[in-house]
């Protein structure tokens, strides 16, 4: 049997071999392998340099200073500390505005914070998968401090308008925070574009190594507004302490350079194969698309194969790698939280698959897995 075709992008993407190619000569040919921190001798200047260029070629992706990167250990770290480093420099009192269909890295920190006193509005969203700004403008009180709203939903890709919400964050002098972990290196996410105050990235969704992200946090929050939520030697302006993974952030900074020349490009061709599968698929009884007509980044497809249970259906489609709902949640198979907080039957929710395409999904790959769940959802419809 060949290969299950790989389409769980959305998960984790493959380490591109350019980025891959980077990573080995910094950890092995450079002499890069000192202390970035260790200012008194050359092998330091030279990991220095590496992560300062490293930096810029994030900053260049998200349109901002290099002082606004922090580097953190990936999104979960870097929405921790947006949320818990807001709210600290409040003295965890004050309003949060979040939604239910965030990321469990979001979902679970507002939950401590709101054991904590924060008090929290939890937005749901529309049958399609929105969280607009109008629900936003609604939600807000006198003692809101911050927003937390995703760019791109991890299960459905549906696009949420940043810049509209940001809008009526700036108008009510409310600070906005971005969890962009989808959308980085797909769509632009540049600082100027979004208008957000914090937001939260990781180089594994475009095709960086894992254990690496960044938070942008915008100059003005840099006096105090933000606290650190790891202490220790002070890196990173003082934001995150720890002694900086010079090869992994070299993989970062690669892949946003590569992400930031190829991204529109890649993403015309990524969405026309995830079209083409979703039309293959599209006519097979009982099946949906969970996105409804909402904006939907380029490589996601949740479809709902109506009366087959998710579970069995995943387990059928051998040839596949692809996964129920979000990666964090999958192994539990309990229906995603996404899909009911739209809406969906558990019955429905448990039929759902995402599908995910990236960068290295080629045309057979569409043509070979259409061919597949058409003759696996026939059978299991049928049964
Ligand atoms: N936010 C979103 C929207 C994500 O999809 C993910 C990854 N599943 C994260 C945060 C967490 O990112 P990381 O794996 O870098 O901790």
């Amino acid at each position: 049997m060949n290969e299950p075709v790989y389409l769980d992008y959305a998960a984790t993407t493959p380490v591109d071999p350019r980025v891959a190619e980077s990573m080995c000569q910094c950890l092995t040919r450079d002499g890069t392998f000192a202390n970035p921190a260790s200012r008194s001798h050359v092998y330091g200047w030279k990991a220095e340099e590496k992560v300062e260029q490293a930096r810029r070629y994030v900053a260049d992706l998200i349109a901002c200073d290099t002082r606004e990167v922090v580097w953190t250990s990936g999104a979960t770290e870097s929405n921790n500390l947006a949320l818990k480093g807001v709210f600290e420099a409040v003295g965890f009192s004050g309003h949060l505005i979040t939604s239910v269909i965030e990321h469990k890295s979001i979902v679970d920190p507002a939950k401590w914070l709101e054991a904590k006193g924060v008090d929290v509005t939890w937005l749901t969203p529309s049958a399609e998968g929105v969280i607009t700004a109008d629900q936003v403008r609604d939600a807000l009180k006198e003692s809101t401090v911050l927003v937390s709203v995703m760019h791109v939903n991890n299960e459905t890709g549906v696009i949420n308008s940043i810049p509209d919400i940001a809008t009526v964050c700036r108008d009510n002098d409310v600070l906005l925070h971005v969890d962009v972990a989808q959308s980085a290196g797909k769509i632009s996410i540049e600082s100027t574009y979004l208008q957000a105050d914090l937001m939260s990235l990781s180089a594994h969704k475009f095709y960086g190594p894992k254990g690496v992200g960044a938070l942008y946090v915008r100059h003005a929050l840099q006096q105090g507004r933000v606290l650190p939520q790891v202490h220790g030697g002070g890196h990173e302006r003082g934001l995150r302490s720890g002694t900086l993974a010079t090869h992994q952030l070299v993989g970062m900074g690669e892949a946003a350079k590569w992400a930031k020349s190829e991204q529109v490009e890649e993403a015309e061709k990524i969405a026309l194969y995830r079209d083409e599968l979703w039309q293959g698929v599209s006519d097979l009884p009982c099946v949906s698309r969970n996105s409804g007509s909402a904006q939907v980044m380029s490589g996601h497809l949740n479809v709902c194969f109506g009366s087959v249970d998710g579970e069995t259906l995943l387990l059928s489609l051998r040839e596949m790698a692809i996964s129920s709902g979000s990666a964090c949640t999958s192994a539990s198979m309990e229906a995603s939280y996404v899909l009911k907080a739209m809406g969906l039957s558990d019955n429905d929710a448990h039929s759902s698959v995402r599908i995910s395409l990236g960068r290295f999904t080629s045309h057979d790959d569409v043509i070979r897995t259409i061919a597949h769940i058409r003759q696996v959802v026939t059978r299991l419809q049928a049964a």
